[in-house]
């Protein structure tokens, strides 16, 4: 197992993409606030990833085996078909921010912290996904995240985490009892290549979120992954 941690992740806000989000007049008071917490965070701000170049030793009907850690998911089993290596990763907005904002008692700047923390997330998962390109050539690929599908349930979490090893010492991602990261603005799961276009969404029945990516298809779940027949 090859294990990296990318802990100098460049971050600097989009003041532009804030303003229009946050709908603050940057000539009001709130704008000079707001500013003001802008350039706090880009002082502040360390977003991270870690992640490991991992084997697929084994698959059987409902899982696969990674780097001798079995992810119990079918979606996963199709999608790792023809593949033997994989990317398991937890990507942070960092401590740094979320301590940074834990100390905030203005309701209206908790909001606006979040916003500048996702951004935060944002610019670190852009990183991962570049670095990942350039290390490896990769060509096209994809990830699937535990919780996202029924099928791959977020108590994964704890799998997920025992194959990358040493989450919390590296990087500061905390996994909670009931399998959340702390920092809140964290993401996790495994990217790996394929020719498909594959995107969790696809398989997601859930209706009115606002970060769906592509309409859902029941009809994948019954010809591709065979889910609703199982
Ligand atoms: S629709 Fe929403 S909840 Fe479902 S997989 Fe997509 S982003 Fe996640």
């Amino acid at each position: 197992m090859k294990q990296i941690i990318l802990d100098r992740i460049p971050f600097q806000p989009d003041r532009n993409q804030l303003i229009k989000r946050l709908h603050v007049d940057i000539n009001s008071e709130d704008g000079a606030r707001l500013m003001s917490m802008i350039e706090q965070a880009e002082g502040i701000g360390r977003p991270k990833a870690i992640y490991t170049l991992a084997s697929i030793d084994s698959k059987d009907e409902d899982g696969v085996i990674v780097d001798g850690i079995r992810l119990s998911s079918y979606v996963m089993r199709v999608n790792f078909a023809d593949i033997n290596r994989v990317f398991p990763y937890v990507v942070t907005c960092g401590r740094e921010l979320y301590e940074w904002a834990a100390c905030l008692d203005d309701m209206l700047e908790q909001y606006w912290a979040d916003i500048i923390m996702e951004q935060a997330l944002a610019a670190a998962l852009k990183y991962f996904y570049n670095h990942l390109e350039n290390e490896y050539r990769l060509g096209k690929f994809k990830s699937m995240n535990p919780g996202s599908l029924e099928d791959w349930p977020i108590s994964q979490q704890k799998q997920l985490f025992k194959i990358i090893g040493n989450v919390q010492e590296s990087i500061g991602v905390e996994l909670t009892d009931s399998c959340l990261m702390i920092p809140i603005k964290s993401t996790s799961g495994i990217v790996f290549q394929t020719e498909s276009g594959f995107e969790n969404c696809r398989l997601c029945p859930r209706e009115d979120c606002p970060n769906r990516r592509v309409d859902y298809n029941p009809q994948l779940l019954d010809e591709k992954y065979k889910l609703n027949k199982k």
